[in-house]
């Protein structure tokens, strides 16, 4: 039997998906670089979720995480520097099914993206974003990005970078219309893959900031955090990223935190005393205009040339 119906269509049979079913290429990041933490943790939420591959959509621009498309065996889009989002929301909008996941570093998001960013978290499409937040660019070899620290040597700033960081968490609180904005790390690979599974299931845009290690180039930045928890601030809330023992374990130093409160979240996203890991905002309400511009997806051809001469019988003199 071929499970061929009436009509000749072919009958969805039902499928279980394993890990391999979401695996591309080999990943070639550094031994030790904090992206492959993230791979794994977003592969392992497509098994658990279920996701069929030909209907997730993998969305990058150009830096060394951007290369994040091509280790998942879903669809992928590679694309241009900064561009990462307008792509994104291009896909979102004719495809309201499919399960979307957008990878983009700081010197991709928060430099040359950085228009696209406002806007496509002001048009709060349902999408997971993942800033993958190395603070420096690091494809291009060590150059200063928008999240560079003050002093920080790079090949641009050989005596140290000028200016202080751009906060890329204040940022986006700070955008109208932003509906979840969260901050992970990738070296805790529970709260890492909580955070992106709770982004996951938001109704909206998911903008999770993940400071990721580059041992190549950020070293002395983010090894002092890693081995050092207290300087990690926890961010607890029965509405937010779930923690477990094992993660409270380890970071001590906790805050409960509600995230409808934006103001509150503006105020942590602004202390430069610790790193906050945990939901800083979520607002399921906001507007999506991705539910906007799905409008018409199911109308025939004859519905839509119908609907396109109503809209030109309204210039007749
Ligand atoms: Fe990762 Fe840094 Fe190597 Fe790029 S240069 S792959 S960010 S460790």
């Amino acid at each position: 039997m071929f499970g061929l119906k009436d009509d000749w269509a072919e009958e969805e049979r039902p499928r279980h998906f394993f890990l391999e079913d979401y695996e591309g290429a080999i990943a070639r990041w550094c031994p030790g670089c904090g992206d492959h933490a993230v791979l794994s943790a977003v592969q392992r939420l497509c098994r658990d979720e279920q996701l069929p591959p030909e209907k997730t959509v993998v969305v990058s621009g150009i830096g060394c995480s951007s290369r994040f498309p091509h280790y998942m065996k879903t669809y992928g889009f590679h694309g241009l520097h900064g561009r990462a989002l307008p792509v994104a929301c291009g896909i979102r909008s004719r495809r309201p099914d499919v399960h979307m996941f957008v990878a983009t570093g700081d010197g991709d998001n928060c430099s040359i993206g950085t228009a696209h960013w406002v806007h496509a978290v002001r048009y709060n499409m349902r999408m997971v974003v993942m800033l993958f937040d190395n603070n420096i660019y690091g494809l291009t070899k060590n150059q200063t990005s928008p999240t560079t620290h003050r002093g920080f040597n790079s090949m641009t700033h050989p005596h140290g970078a000028w200016l202080s960081p751009l906060n890329p968490l204040s940022v986006t609180l700070g955008i109208t219309n932003a509906s979840f904005v969260a901050q992970t790390v990738d070296w805790n690979p529970i709260h890492l893959y909580a955070t992106i599974r709770e982004g996951f299931h938001h109704p909206g845009l998911a903008f999770i900031r993940i400071l990721q290690r580059c041992p190549h180039f950020t070293a002395s930045v983010f090894e002092p955090i890693q081995r050092d928890p207290s300087l990690v601030l926890l961010l607890e809330h029965g509405d937010g990223i779930p923690a477990n023992d094992t993660v409270r374990r380890i970071y001590k130093n906790r805050q409960e935190h509600d995230p409808s409160d934006r103001n509150s979240a503006q105020a942590i996203a602004d202390r430069g005393d610790c790193f906050p890991i945990g939901l800083l905002y979520r607002n399921r309400n906001a507007e999506r205009y991705d539910e906007i511009s799905a409008r018409g997806l199911g109308m025939t051809g004859a519905q839509k040339v119908a609907a396109v001469n109503r809209m030109l019988d309204r210039f007749l003199v």
